[in-house]
């Protein structure tokens, strides 16, 4: 039975992951990524329990364990550090598995590994692909394929031109990210811990273990661009270790948040996976866990018709379409809570840290109750 010819755009966590996942269904893809090298950019990771077990489907849970730093706990406090909830991630994730923290550049080098450089060709960019799987690349040439995978992010090339699909959508949030050591004169940092200012500002650290930490902070803003001046002048207020962490930040990579709704996902030999079909607010955390069970679905599915005798011919595309069916009300349950999540930022204080102290456990257990059940 002949396989598809199976292009996959973009060698970030979703492309890399669904290489993984279609070798694991024995099938093949070619891969290529528009960078000339290999880099990340962002600073960290949270991996909710979803995300971990999807990365044990892909069978690098033992790797993924060497590298990640447990999260065993959730602390939000006010600006001043005065504490507005704090419970075990067990509470929210019961029995479904460990969450954890991992730099960014080690979760991109475990998938990397688990691949294998060679499978990528890297300065290859997609410009567009038509409705018969026909990709022009950005040097002019093209080449044909039963399935074109864009696993190229929000600004997805493979969306815009074969989708014709909904540009990205600015959510009045902008953001900082960077690596920092813990100040050594304070109490170590040992849980996920997120600061709530006014504002809609937050700033959150992730414990990565050896004394280093994910730092990110958001705050509302009319425009996508960065303020002008330092922005580390807007969490000024905010109470220790935020000062000592704020000095390692200077190189922060900044981003306007954006989400991607609305869009469909599956062509007749084109189908999005991870931020190119639903970028979303990192409210939640579920970017990764989402492109990641994307991935395995999809493989599950494709590798399922190859095994039934039906990839090969005209089928293709309802096997697309049945992926898009599988994954959407999952995806459309986290937009609609990261959205829930993010307008009560914008709660009057008193009545957001309230409703925390009152409620937190349980409004963080209902919102990720869902995402217990397997993708
Ligand atoms: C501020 C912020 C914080 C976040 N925090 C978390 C978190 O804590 N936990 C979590 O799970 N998720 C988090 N996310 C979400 C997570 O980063 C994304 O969901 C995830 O990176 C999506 O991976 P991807 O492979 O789909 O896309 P990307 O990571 O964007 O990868 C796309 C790849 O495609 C390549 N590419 C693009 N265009 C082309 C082209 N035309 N041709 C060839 N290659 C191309 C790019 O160079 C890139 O390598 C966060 C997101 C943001 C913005």
């Amino acid at each position: 039975m002949k396989q598809p010819r199976t292009l996959v755009v973009g060698a970030g966590i979703a492309g890399l992951a669904l290489v993984r996942a279609l070798r694991d269904q024995g099938l093949d893809a070619e891969v290529v990524e528009r960078d000339p090298d290999w880099r990340t950019t962002g600073a960290g990771l949270y991996l909710p329990a979803n995300a971990v077990r999807a990365l044990e489907r892909l069978g690098l849970g033992t790797e993924l364990a060497r590298r990640a730093h447990p999260v065993t706990r959730q602390r939000m406090l006010d600006h001043r550090g005065r504490a507005l909830a704090d419970f075990p991630v067990r509470a929210v994730w019961g029995g479904v598995g460990d969450c954890l923290a991992i730099s960014r550049a080690d979760l991109h080098d475990l998938l990397r590994s688990a691949v294998g450089d060679s499978a990528v060709r890297l300065g290859t960019g997609v410009a567009s692909v038509d409705d018969a799987g026909t990709v022009t690349f950005a040097d002019g040439s093209s080449e044909t394929y039963d399935v074109v995978v864009g696993a190229d992010g929000a600004g997805s090339a493979v969306r815009r031109s074969a989708f014709r699909g909904a540009e990205p959508r600015f959510l009045g949030q902008i953001c900082w990210r960077f690596l920092a050591h813990e100040d050594p004169a304070a109490p170590p940092v040992t849980d996920w811990t997120a600061r709530l200012g006014s504002g809609g500002r937050t700033f959150l650290t992730v414990p990565l273990g050896d004394g280093r930490l994910y730092c990110y902070a958001d705050v509302n803003s009319a425009e996508p661009v960065a303020p002008a001046g330092d922005w580390r002048a807007l969490f000024a207020d905010f109470a220790g270790p935020v000062p000592y962490l704020l000095e390692q930040g200077v190189d922060a990579y900044f981003a306007p948040l954006s989400e991607i709704d609305d869009t469909d996902w599956a062509r007749p030999h084109a189908v999005l996976v991870g931020d190119a079909a639903h970028a979303c607010s990192p409210s939640m955390a579920q970017g990764g866990a989402m492109a990641l069970e994307d991935v395995l679905v999809l493989a599950e599915l494709l590798g399922g018709a190859v095994k039934a005798g039906t990839a090969a011919g005209t089928d293709i595309g309802a096997v697309l379409s049945a992926y898009q069916a599988r994954r959407a009300d999952r995806v459309r349950w986290v937009l609609g809570q990261n959205r829930r999540r993010d307008k009560a930022r914008n709660l009057p204080t008193p009545v957001r840290n309230l409703t925390l102290r009152l409620a937190g456990e349980r409004l963080f257990k209902a919102n990720h109750a869902p995402l217990h059940a397997e993708a």
